[in-house]
């Protein structure tokens, strides 16, 4: 859902990993991301952040036992 604050438009959101509602500010990538596809599925920042240095520490692993 589109809301103005502050004279910005953002979206916000409800994150599917850790269920919070988050904002988006209008001119972020998230925000391009949401407006794309606003019925998709989305996460916040943190979820973000977290759910990429997964993947970059199971990367790691696995290029370190060269098993999956
Ligand atoms: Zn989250």
């Amino acid at each position: 859902m589109q809301e103005q604050i502050d004279g910005f438009f953002c979206f916000h959101s409800t994150c599917y990993s850790c269920r919070r509602m988050f904002y988006v500010m209008e001119g972020t990538q998230a925000y391009d991301r949401m407006k794309r596809n606003i019925n998709a599925l989305h996460c916040c920042e943190d979820c973000k952040n977290r759910i990429e240095l997964e993947a970059r520490l199971q990367l790691g692993r696995r290029l370190l036992t060269g098993r999956d």
